[in-house]
C-alpha cells in the first residue's frame, strides 16, 4: 500500500475540497490518498480520501492565540497531520525539537504525523545533506511512539521550485532514513518523497527503493493534476 498525500498549503476553499473529494471518489486505486488542507477546511467529508491538517500546536490547550491543538484537529475527523514542513521550519521557526513535540501531540490525539525532514540549498552545498537528514529523523521523531508515524523526505531547495534530486540522490536519502528508523526500532515506517512531484515523474520516483509514497504540493490542488499522479502509482 503506497501513500499519496497532498499538501494544499494556504490554498483552496471548502468548495474546492468538496469538488476534489467528489472527483477522487471513483478513482481506481488501492493506495491511501490523503489531502492535508488548511484548518478552515477540516470537517469536510473526505469519502474514500483521508483528510489531514498541515500543522498542530505542541501544546494541549490554553493561552496560545492562533494555535490549533491536535485534539481539536482530531475532533474534526482528520486522521493525519503534517509536522515540520519546510515552510513551517522557515517561517515559524520550527526546530527538530518543536517538531518532535508536535508529532507526539498528534500521536497522543490518535492521529498519524507526517514528519518532514530535508536539507536546504545552503546545507546541500555545504555537504551536510546526510547529517541534516539523519539528525532530522533522530530528533524530530518521538522515541517509542505510541502509534504510527510517516516520514516525508522533502529536499527543501526543491519544494515548489520545479526541481527534483536525481533518483540516486533520492535513493541515498531514503536508505539513510530507513536505516536510521531501523536503529530507532521503527522499521516499516513509510517514507514519502516530496518536492516537485507531478504526473510525469511520480511513477519513476516511486521506483526508487525505500520510497513508500509521495507528498505533493502544487500538483495536489487540481483534480486534473492530482488524478494522473494517483493512477500512475500502482
Ligand atoms: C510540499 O509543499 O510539501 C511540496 C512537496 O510542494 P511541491 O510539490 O509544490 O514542491
Amino acid at each position: 500500500m503506497k501513500i499519496i498525500a497532498g499538501n494544499w498549503k494556504m490554498n483552496g476553499s471548502r468548495d474546492a475540497l468538496v469538488n476534489m473529494v467528489r472527483a477522487l471518489q471513483d478513482i481506481d486505486t488501492s493506495n491511501t490518498v490523503i489531502l492535508c488542507v488548511p484548518y478552515t477546511m477540516l470537517g469536510v467529508d473526505g469519502g474514500n480520501v483521508y483528510i489531514g491538517a498541515q500543522d498542530a500546536s505542541a501544546h494541549d490547550k490554553g493561552a496560545y492565540t492562533g494555535e490549533v491543538s491536535a485534539d481539536m484537529i482530531a475532533d474534526t475527523g482528520a486522521r493525519y497531520v503534517i509536522v515540520g514542513h519546510s515552510e513551517c521550519r522557515a517561517y515559524h521557526n520550527d526546530t527538530n525539537d518543536t517538531v518532535r513535540q508536535k508529532a507526539a501531540a498528534v500521536i497522543a490525539a490518535g492521529m498519524v504525523p507526517i514528519i518532514c525532514v530535508g536539507e536546504t540549498m545552503d546545507e546541500k552545498q555545504a555537504g551536510k545533506t546526510m547529517e541534516v537528514i539523519e539528525s532530522g529523523v533522530r530528533e524530530s521523531v518521538p522515541s517509542d511512539p505510541d502509534g504510527d508515524v510517516i516520514i516525508a523526505y522533502e529536499p527543501r531547495w526543491a519544494i515548489g521550485a520545479g526541481l527534483t534530486p536525481t533518483n540516486a540522490e533520492i535513493a541515498t536519502a531514503h536508505k539513510l532514513i530507513a536505516d536510521t528508523l531501523d536503529s530507532m526500532g521503527l522499521s516499516n515506517t513509510p517514507i514519502l518523497y516530496g518536492a516537485s512531484v507531478k504526473a510525469s515523474n511520480a511513477a519513476d520516483i516511486m521506483s526508487v527503493p525505500n520510497v513508500g509514497g509521495v507528498l505533493v504540493g502544487g500538483a495536489s490542488l487540481k483534480p486534473d493534476d492530482l488524478i494522473p499522479i494517483i493512477t500512475s502509482i500502482k
